[in-house]
């Protein structure tokens, strides 16, 4: 069945997902949606003896209902390809009673490969498909991850062009070695002036700017967003909570229909919603644990009912879920007040505006399938030293986030239904928190001599995304206040001010 895309501000609109994905936020500022969650057409034992690659056709498929077969699976055999140092593409550890997903054995070793492995291929696919004669420029807020993953994914690729603003103080330095080292003439990387919030608010900001799209459209470019907002991210990534319980299916470790309980360190909240997709197409997931670090938002709502991002912003150990306002979260938002745009453009009204909203009891009640809970910074240090100590396999900060929030979960329920935490980055990415928190000893050595420790530590090869920037040239060294993005953006395209 064929499947739009509304906004979650405005029921009316509706567009294609190809549509969806070329726009990537709507124009009255919400989020596209599917009209309804489609379910799985095929049963979990047939998926369990497929390829990562044939899961993925069988759950994108049915949310990209304008893509034709061959299309979709030719986007999918470029994306999941010998990018990523394991045929398995998702292997699963079992450590210390839980299954750690390894969502990052993709170019840049964190999660975001997942989806921005294959988002360029579906916009060019989709570019095609709309007639689209513009070049596409993709614009991108990061808190780190996402730049290096969207770069490395948009790279070269005929017909983009990528810019992407990251905090200039609010990322790793494996973080930023990664993105200001990115090759490719259609790249461009800048640090901001400010913290993610404001790089993401900036952003948002120069998407709602007509007159600049006008003037971009008329010199033969237009905007798209690789941002998580865009539905082209989520998809794919609902396809790895289905192939991480077939696989368990598959090894005897669960029986059809048995349900897992699935663990998230959150951030903007697009990989948890993308597990709750799953859960709503029939996927047996128990609860979804959202696990936040000291930027406890999502906690906080969780319990009271009430969004309020007015607090100070902490820098944690975990910086790519250092996030006040989680983006995605508004799609649950609007789903669980009865698919209402006017009524959800109400709520986020309120968030723009006061920085806060509450939620009803009714909508409150639909939410009973989320736990959430955080971390501190010593928490999630000590999460990693002890299932270290105890299993010897290592866990990166954010991942340990969700390690820690999974124990508290357990304590607080006695739950023992088998869970699947998801694991989003490499230690090789936090080198330094990662190997401090094990022994603070390592404070006094290099990155790089840290990324040699950690292997012989764990027993496992420095990542080729590492090895490259130990000798990489730095090709991008540009920095701007937080109110000259726009002015930054038009300086890379060239634009003239031609019509006024
Ligand atoms: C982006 C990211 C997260 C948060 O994911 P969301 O989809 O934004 O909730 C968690 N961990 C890592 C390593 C990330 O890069």
């Amino acid at each position: 069945m064929e499947i739009l895309y509304n906004s979650t501000r405005n029921n009316g609109i509706r567009v294609k997902a190809s549509e969806a994905i070329l726009k990537g936020l709507s124009e009255d500022g919400g989020l596209f949606v599917p009209d309804h969650i489609p379910m799985l057409d095929k049963g979990l034992k047939d998926l369990a003896g497929m390829t990562y690659q044939e899961v993925a056709y069988e759950v994108m498929k049915l949310y990209l209902t304008d893509f034709t077969e061959e299309e979709l699976k030719d986007c999918i055999v470029k994306a999941y390809d010998g990018k990523f140092d394991t045929e398995a593409i998702v292997p699963l550890v079992s450590a210390d009673g839980a299954y750690y997903m390894e969502l990052f054995h993709g170019a840049t070793i964190a999660f975001k490969d997942m989806a921005l492995s294959i988002l360029p291929h579906l916009m060019i696919t989709a570019a095609k498909k709309n007639g689209v004669k513009n070049e596409i420029v993709i614009l991108t807020a990061t808190s780190g991850d996402t730049g290096k993953a969207a770069l490395a994914g948009f790279a070269g690729v005929k017909g983009t062009r990528i810019v992407v603003f990251y905090p200039k103080n609010g990322v790793s330095p494996v973080q930023e070695k990664q993105m200001i080292t990115q090759k490719g003439e259609n790249t461009y990387v800048v640090g901001i002036h400010g913290n993610f919030d404001d790089a993401q608010t900036g952003v948002k900001r120069i998407f709602a700017d007509r007159e600049l799209a006008e003037r971009m459209d008329r010199q033969g470019f237009q905007f798209s967003s690789a941002n998580s907002i865009n539905i082209g991210r989520l998809v794919p990534q609902i396809v790895y909570y289905v192939y991480s319980y077939v696989r368990l299916l598959a090894e005897g470790k669960i029986a059809e229909g048995d349900k897992i309980n699935v663990v998230v360190p959150t951030g903007n909240f697009g990989n948890i919603l993308a597990a709750f997709y799953a859960k709503n197409m029939g996927l047996p997931v128990g609860k979804l644990i959202c696990a936040s670090n000291d930027n406890k938002v999502l906690y906080d709502f969780f319990r009271t009912g009430i969004y309020d991002k007015n607090r100070e912003f902490v820098l944690t150990s975990s910086p790519s879920m250092d996030i006040l306002i989680s983006s995605n979260l508004e799609r649950l938002i609007y789903r669980i007040g009865g698919e209402d745009g006017r009524k959800n453009a109400e709520l986020m009204a309120a968030l723009a505006e006061e920085g806060k909203y509450g939620i009803t009891e009714e909508m409150q009640a639909r939410l009973e399938d989320f736990y959430g809970n955080y971390a501190s910074g010593e928490e999630t240090a000590e999460t990693i030293r002890e299932l270290y100590e105890k299993t010897g396999y290592v866990i990166d900060t954010h991942t340990a986030v969700a390690s820690c929030v999974y124990r508290k979960y357990k304590e607080e329920t006695g739950d023992g239904t088998p869970a699947v935490i998801a694991s989003t980055a490499s230690p090789f990415k936090f080198t330094r928190s990662v190997m401090t928190a094990i022994d603070g000893k390592y404070d006094a050595m290099s990155d790089f001599e840290l990324a040699d420790e950690l292997a012989s530590l764990a027993r496992v090869p420095v990542p080729a995304a590492i090895e490259e920037i130990r000798t990489a040239p730095v090709r991008h060294d540009h920095v701007c206040g937080k109110e000259e993005m726009k002015k930054t953006v038009e300086g890379f395209l060239g634009l003239k001010n031609i019509g006024h």
